[in-house]
């Protein structure tokens, strides 16, 4: 694996393998790498000639400055779990190289999709998340770009953004990986005790239950019965929504395919986030 530092470093190594015609599949990550990140890295090497994975804990998709303090960072780590999953490149930039003085804020209007479960928790958190992809995008020129479903709102944000930059980019999301517990993985996930690994686990449980109650409830009362079970535990709910999967609106009276409850909980001081599909999508 090539450690990349600049963008000249970058370019130098990247433009003679995109002028050969490779395909080049990327995928930004804030680092303190596990297997989620790496299933990105699995994907892109499947489709893909060369694989590139960025760290950058990104400053501006931090709406708390105590969550970015103490945002896990473990490079040395990272660079190893990359070069024993055969990434190609990792691109390590600088704060300075994101963002120079220059720098013009991209603005996407989002719509509804900001306005609701982390963008209303976490004003400018997708203000930030644009403008770090969008630059990313631009530096990296990727072909296919791969996104977590671990961050489902994420990836409509991202996708939003790449249609109304007309971006020359295909967005592709992958499954969301978990520990045998269910618990889905998370860098966050670093910050928790024993005691609180065991405890999140009902976040994913929950989510279960809802999957089951949606056969026989409508969304608003499967929430609700969500929310009563998950009431129960030690862990402090700040939002649990059951929505429609492309607009994001929350869904009351009747089930689409692709309907999906998000839920954002407090395990101790840390804040994790998790989704499932609860209504299967119909393919066509
Ligand atoms: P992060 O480093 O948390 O910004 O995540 C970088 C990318 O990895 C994002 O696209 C995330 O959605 C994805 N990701 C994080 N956790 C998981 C997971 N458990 N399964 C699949 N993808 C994940």
């Amino acid at each position: 694996m090539v450690n990349l530092y600049s963008i000249d470093a970058l370019k130098e190594n990247l433009e003679p393998l995109r002028n050969k015609g490779l395909k080049i599949g990327f995928a930004p990550t804030m680092g303190a790498l596990h297997d989620g990140h790496i299933s990105l890295v699995k994907a892109a090497k499947e489709e893909c000639d060369v694989v590139i994975v960025s760290i950058f804990v990104n400053p501006t998709q931090f709406n708390n400055t105590e969550d970015l303090k103490l945002y896990p960072r473990q490079e040395d780590k990272d660079l190893e779990l990359l070069t024993q999953n055969d990434c190609d490149f990792v691109y390590l930039p600088t704060a300075e190289e994101i963002y120079p003085p220059d720098y013009k804020e991209v603005k996407v209007d989002l719509d509804t999709i900001e306005n609701t479960m982390e963008g209303e928790h976490r004003p400018g958190h997708f203000n930030g998340v644009v403008n770090v992809v969008s630059r990313l995008f631009k530096i990296v020129q990727p072909t296919k770009a791969y996104f977590g479903r671990k961050d489902f709102q994420q990836v409509a944000v991202v996708k939003e953004m790449n249609r109304q930059l007309k971006l020359p980019v295909e967005i592709v999301t992958v499954e969301t990986k978990r520990d045998p517990s269910g618990l889905a993985m998370s860098s966050r996930n670093l910050r928790l005790s024993e005691q609180e690994l065991e405890k999140a686990v009902v976040i994913s449980q929950v989510l279960n239950k809802g999957k089951s109650w949606a056969n026989s409830y409508s969304p608003a009362v499967t929430r609700q019965k969500m929310i009563e079970y998950f009431e129960q535990t030690s862990l402090k709910l700040e939002y649990l929504q059951i929505v429609h999967p492309d607009t994001l609106n929350d869904l009351n009276q009747y089930w689409v395919s692709g309907a999906t409850a998000c839920i954002a909980a407090y395990c101790g001081d840390v804040r994790l986030i998790d989704n499932m599909e609860l209504i299967t999508k119909e393919e066509n």
